[in-house]
C-alpha cells in the first residue's frame, strides 16, 4: 500500500514495499545511513504515534524500542508516518578521543573516554557521529572497556570515506564524538564451568579488532579450552598487532595465532600464505564441533564464505557468530562495494 511520510515540516510519498530511508534519500533528504542492512543503526529515527513491527525495532536496546525508535532502512510503513530524526540527547553519550596509534600503514587505534554512563562487551559494535556532520558509522570494541576504562577502535581507511578518512587523517587527542549503542552479538560467553570447549575466530582486515576483544575477554575468564584466532590480509604490511599476538600466544598456551597473507612476496616465516578460508578450515578440522564457536568478522564476503564453510563442516548455527563490515554502497552504477577487503 501507498503511504506518507510527515518529516521535517513535509509530506513525502513512498513508493509500495519502500522503507522510509529509501523514500526519504529518493526525495532528496540527507538521513544518516551506512549498512542499509539493520545492523549498523545508522538510520535511527523515531515515529510519533504509530505502531512499529518488530523488524523495524530488531536489535534496539529496550529504552529506546519504549520510545519509539526505529530503524529505517528497516521499516516498510503500512500506514502513513510521523517520523524525525534522533537529538543527540536522545540516544548518545559524548566521548573524547584520548589517544590515537598507527597500527599499519592504513590502520588506526582511537581510544575514547566515555563521558557518561556506558558499558559494553568486547567484540561488540558502537557507532560513532562526527560532530557537525550527519555521518554515522559503526566500529567494533577490541579491548575489556570495565578494565581498562575506554574503548579502544580499529579503524582502516578507505579512500574518500567520510569517517575513516577523518579518523585516520584528523581525528586527533581531546577531539569530540558522540557515540550510540553498542550492539552485536560477537562477545564471549564461558559456556560451561570448565570452559573447555574450543573457539575459533577468524577475520580480514580491522575484523581483527572485535576478534581480539573476544579473545581477551575468554582468557580473563580463565578460558581453558584452544582458542584459534586467524587474522588474514592481502599483504603482510596490511596485518597488525602481529607481535603482540604472538607475544599473547607465548604466554597463553590455549591460543594459537595464524597470520595468514594472500600474496607471496618478502613475509616474515611463520606466515601462511595462500587464502584465509583455506586455513581456517584445517583448523577447524581436527576440533570437536559439539561445542566449538566460531566468531567470524572483516569483509562480508569472508564473513559469509567462512558461516557457510563452517556450517557444513558441522558447526551448529547457533554457535557461529559473526559481524561482516557492511559498508555504505558505492554510488557509481554497478560497482560491488560488498567484495571490498575490510
Ligand atoms: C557491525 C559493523 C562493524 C564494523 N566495524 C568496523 C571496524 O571495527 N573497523 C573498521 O575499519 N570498519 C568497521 N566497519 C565498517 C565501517 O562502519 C565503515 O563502513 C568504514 O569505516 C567506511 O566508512 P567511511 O565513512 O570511511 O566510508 P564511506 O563514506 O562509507 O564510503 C566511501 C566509499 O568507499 C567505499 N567503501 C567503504 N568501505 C569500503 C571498504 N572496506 N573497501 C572498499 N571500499 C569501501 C564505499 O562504498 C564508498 O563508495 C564496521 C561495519 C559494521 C556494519
Amino acid at each position: 500500500m501507498a503511504t506518507k511520510l510527515s518529516y521535517q515540516n513535509n509530506i513525502y510519498a513512498l513508493q509500495d514495499g519502500e522503507t522510509v530511508l529509501d523514500g526519504l534519500l529518493r526525495h532528496g533528504q540527507d538521513v544518516p545511513n551506512s549498512c542499509k542492512a539493520g545492523a549498523c543503526q545508522s538510520c535511527l529515527m523515531k515515529a510519533q504515534g504509530s505502531s512499529l513491527d518488530s523488524k523495524a525495532q530488531e536489535g534496539l536496546k529496550e529504552t529506546l524500542k519504549a520510545q519509539n525508535f526505529f530503524l529505517a532502512c528497516q521499516c516498510v510503513p503500512d500506514e502513513d508516518m510521523d517520523v524525525s530524526l534522533p537529538s543527540l540527547a536522545e540516544t548518545t553519550i559524548e566521548a573524547e578521543i584520548i589517544y590515537k596509534e598507527q597500527l599499519c600503514h592504513n590502520v588506526v587505534a582511537l581510544r575514547l573516554k566515555l563521558l557518561g554512563e556506558f558499558s559494553c562487551r568486547a567484540g561488540q559494535y558502537i557507532s560513532i557521529l562526527r560532530n557537525g556532520t550527519s555521518v554515522v558509522r559503526s566500529y567494533s570494541v577490541s579491548n575489556l572497556f570495565e578494565q581498562d576504562g575506554f574503548l579502544e577502535l580499529h579503524i582502516r581507511r578507505i579512500e574518500s570515506g567520510a569517517m575513516s578518512v577523518w579518523a585516520c587523517d584528523e581525528a586527533k587527542a581531546g577531539d569530540k564524538i558522540h557515540i550510540r549503542g553498542p550492539a552485536g552479538d560477537c562477545f564471549y560467553l564461558a559456556l560451561n564451568e570448565d570452559q573447555s570447549f574450543p573457539l575459533l575466530l577468524a577475520g580480514t582486515g580491522t575484523g581483527l579488532a572485535p576478534l581480539e576483544g573476544v579473545v581477551l575477554d575468554a582468557l580473563k575468564q580463565g578460558h581453558k579450552g584452544d582458542i584459534h584466532i586467524l587474522h588474514g590480509a592481502l599483504k603482510e604490511d596490511d596485518l597488525y598487532h602481529v607481535d603482540m599476538l604472538q607475544a599473547l600466544s607465548e604466554e597463553h598456551g590455549n591460543l594459537i595465532y595464524t597470520p595468514c597473507i594472500l600474496n607471496r612476496g618478502n613475509h616474515k616465516s611463520g606466515f601462511h600464505i595462500g587464502p584465509l578460508d583455506q586455513f581456517v578450515m584445517q583448523a577447524l578440522e581436527p576440533l570437536d564441533k559439539t561445542e566449538l564457536r566460531t566468531y567470524f568478522c572483516g569483509a562480508p564476503d569472508m564473513v559469509n564464505l567462512l558461516k557457510k564453510k563452517a556450517f557444513l563442516a558441522g558447526v551448529s548455527s547457533k554457535n557461529i557468530f559473526s559481524d561482516p563490515f557492511l559498508i555504505r554502497e558505492r554510488k557509481e552504477a554497478g560497482s560491488k562495494a560488498e567484495t571490498a577487503l575490510s
